[in-house]
């Protein structure tokens, strides 16, 4: 599947199983918000981003509307599957359960948080939110964050 952002100009890949993967980790959680990290790497031009996998955090707090991630625990991870793959930590993913896939105010303070962090200095995170059932997924969008604001990918 591929996804276009006219704001910054680039395009986004992700395989469909790997979305419907995560899709069903949302889906199980229900009626309980869950998330975590989206793994994948750049063209050599940056004008591409592939998403090759996700990560669930090592603490969650899985209340709806209250999803807490840390990325504490997480820097060997991640440095393991740089070493490994050239893979490297490129954003964000949770679930709206009876929710839009529309950002929130807190998801966007958490980009701009994230944005700034220096463990895992990336300037344009993305963050991919999916608007979910009890039984099924209604809609999900990804974003990239970019000088303060998210901008979705079509
Ligand atoms: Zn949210």
């Amino acid at each position: 599947m591929k996804f276009f952002n006219q704001h910054k100009q680039v395009s986004l890949i992700i395989e469909e199983t790997l979305l419907k993967k995560i899709s069903q980790i949302g889906i199980e959680k229900y009626p309980y918000e869950t998330g975590g990290f989206l793994v994948g790497y750049y063209s050599d031009d940056s004008m591409t981003l592939y998403i090759t996998d996700y990560l669930l955090p090592h603490k969650q707090k899985g209340m709806a509307y209250l999803f807490e991630r840390s990325i504490d625990g997480m820097k060997q991870v991640f440095k393991n599957l740089f070493d490994r793959q050239k893979h490297f930590y490129i954003g964000e993913w949770h679930t709206h359960p009876n929710g839009s896939c529309m950002y929130s105010s807190t998801d966007l303070n958490a980009m701009i948080e994230i944005a700034n962090c220096e463990t895992v200095n990336i300037t344009n995170p993305v963050l991919l939110i999916l608007s979910i059932t009890e039984k099924q997924v209604k809609d999900f969008t990804f974003s990239i964050y970019n000088n303060k604001g998210l901008h979705p990918y079509e």
